[in-house]
C-alpha cells in the first residue's frame, strides 16, 4: 500500500498546474530574453502544456500493445490486483491513466533445428504448457477483479470497457511456437481472445526467420529467406481467424513477405526504428513505408537498448552479468523464477552509470520519425513492461501520462495524440476481424 500512496501522492502534485509551475524552475531557455516577461510566458506555456495533456490522456483511450507477465501471474506471489514490485498492476493502470493494454502469452522459443520428429513433439508440448499457464493466469485477471478490468475481443469492446470506468485487457501471443507443427490451434486461440499472434521470437522457428538469429545454436541470417511455408499457411489461418499478424521480432524478409501476404493490415506490436537506434530488433524506413502502405500501424517499443542503443561498455557490461548469472542469451532468462529476472534487471541497472539510460524523449524521436516516414495513421505505443521495457521517465504504468506529456509539447493535437495512443491499433484490429467475417 505504500507504494500505492506514493504514486497517489505524485499524482496529487501533478493535478495541480499551480503546484507543477511552482516546482518546476521558473526560467527562459538559454540565449532567450533578459528579463521582461519571457521568463513567466515560459511557465504558462509549460503550465498549459501540463493542462491540454492532462485533457487529451484523460480524453483517448491510451492502449499499450505489450505487456509481459511472470509465470507465478495471478499467484500469491503476484497478484496484479495487490501492490506489486512489477511495472504493470492494476493500480498502476489506474494511477497512471492507462486504460488498456495487451497482456502477453510469451513462451520461450527451445531449439528445434536438427531435432527429431519425437524430440520436437516434447519441445512443443512444453511450449504449450507455458502458453497454456500464461492464458490461464490472463483469463483469472478479467474473472477475480471483474469490477476493474474486462476482457476485450473487439475495438467496440475496448471503446465500452473505458466507457465504463474499468481497464480494458486484449490478448497477444508473443510467437506462434507453441502452436507446434501445424496452424489447427489457430481457430482456438482466437476464440479464446488472442488478437495477434507474432510469427517468430528471438531465433528462427518453424514459421520464419528472426531479426535476431542464435548464433549460439548456429543459426546464420537464413533459415527459409523469410517465411516458411507453414509460415505462410498461418498468416493465412490468422487472417482467417481475425487475428492480427504480428511483424515485430520477425527478419525483415519475414516481415515483408508477411506484410505482402497479408489480406488485411498487419502490426508490429513493440518495435523501434532503425532511422533513430540501430539495432535488429528496429524497423528501417522501408519496412515503415510497406506497413503504411499495408494499412497497418508499428507500435513503439520503450525497451532501452532499442529506443537507445547500448553503447560497446555498456553491451560488455551485459554479457558479463549474463554470464555471473549463466545465462547465454537474453530469453534464458525468462525461463527463470521472477525473482531470477528481477535480480538481472535490478543488475542491469548499473550499465546506466556507464552510459544514461534513454529517457521519454529519446522514446518520442522513434514516434516523431515513425510518424515522418509511415504518416499520423500508422504508429502507436507499447512499452514491453515487465519484459525488459522502461526508460527514465515511463519507467512503470503508474508515469505513463508522460507520455502524453512529451507528445503535447512535440505539438501533437489531441486528435494526432488519440491515433497514436489507440485510434490507429483499434482500427487494424477492426479490419482484420472485419476481414475475417467477409472471408466466412
Ligand atoms: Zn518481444
Amino acid at each position: 500500500m505504500k507504494r500505492l500512496n506514493k504514486y497517489i501522492s505524485i499524482l496529487t502534485l501533478t493535478t495541480s498546474v499551480l503546484a507543477f509551475a511552482a516546482c518546476k524552475p521558473v526560467s527562459a531557455p538559454e540565449g532567450v530574453g533578459v528579463g521582461g516577461a519571457e521568463p513567466i510566458d515560459v511557465a504558462t506555456s509549460e503550465a498549459n502544456d501540463v493542462t491540454s495533456a492532462k485533457a487529451a490522456h484523460q480524453a483517448v483511450i491510451t492502449l499499450d500493445t505489450h505487456v509481459d507477465i511472470p509465470l507465478t501471474y495471478m499467484t500469491p506471489e503476484m497478484d496484479p490486483g495487490t501492490d506489486t514490485d512489477a511495472q504493470v498492476d492494476l493500480a498502476k493502470m489506474e494511477v497512471g491513466g492507462l486504460d488498456a493494454a495487451f497482456f502477453i502469452v510469451y513462451t520461450p522459443q527451445t531449439n528445434i533445428l536438427g531435432a527429431n520428429i519425437l524430440e520436437a513433439d516434447i519441445k512443443y508440448s512444453e511450449a504449450r504448457a507455458i502458453a497454456e499457464t500464461r492464458f490461464a493466469a490472463i483469463d483469472k485477471l478479467t474473472k477475480t477483479y471483474p469490477d476493474r478490468i474486462e476482457l476485450a475481443k473487439t475495438a467496440d469492446d475496448v471503446r465500452r470497457i473505458h466507457k465504463s470506468g474499468k481497464r480494458a485487457a486484449l490478448i497477444g501471443m508473443e510467437n506462434a511456437f507453441p502452436l507446434g507443427d501445424s496452424i489447427d490451434d489457430v481457430p482456438k486461440w482466437a476464440e479464446r481472445g488472442v488478437r495477434y499472434m507474432g510469427i517468430t521470437h528471438m531465433g528462427h522457428n518453424q514459421f520464419g526467420d528472426s531479426s535476431n538469429p542464435k548464433t549460439q545454436w548456429g543459426e546464420t541470417e537464413n533459415l527459409y529467406g523469410g517465411l516458411s511455408s507453414l509460415g505462410k499457411d498461418l498468416v493465412v489461418a490468422l487472417n482467417k481467424a481475425g487475428i492480427m499478424v504480428d511483424v515485430s521480432h520477425a527478419a525483415k524478409s519475414t516481415m515483408m513477405q508477411a506484410t505482402a501476404l497479408s489480406s488485411v493490415p498487419v502490426i508490429a506490436s513493440h518495435s523501434g526504428v532503425m532511422g533513430v537506434a540501430d539495432s535488429l530488433r528496429n524497423l528501417d524506413d522501408e519496412q515503415l513505408r510497406a506497413l503504411a502502405d499495408n494499412g497497418g500501424v508499428a507500435q513503439m517499443v520503450a525497451l532501452g537498448s532499442y529506443v537507445k542503443a547500448l553503447s560497446p561498455a555498456q553491451e560488455k557490461f551485459k554479457a558479463d552479468v549474463r554470464a555471473q548469472m549463466g545465462f547465454e542469451a537474453d530469453t534464458q532468462i525468462f525461463k527463470s523464477d521472477p525473482e531470477v529476472i528481477s535480480q538481472y534487471f535490478k543488475a542491469l541497472e548499473a550499465m546506466y552509470d556507464i552510459d544514461a539510460k534513454a529517457t521519454v524523449a529519446d522514446y518520442a524521436d522513434h514516434i516523431d520519425h515513425a510518424v515522418k516516414i509511415a504518416g499520423i495513421d500508422h504508429v502507436g505505443i507499447a512499452s514491453d513492461f515487465d519484459g525488459g521495457g522502461g526508460i527514465t521517465g515511463w519507467s512503470d504504468a503508474s508515469e505513463t501520462l508522460n507520455i502524453t506529456k512529451e507528445l503535447v509539447a512535440r505539438g501533437y493535437s489531441e486528435a494526432d495524440i488519440e491515433k497514436i495512443w489507440g485510434g490507429n491499433l483499434l482500427r487494424v484490429l477492426q479490419a482484420v476481424q472485419k476481414g475475417a467475417d467477409k472471408a466466412r
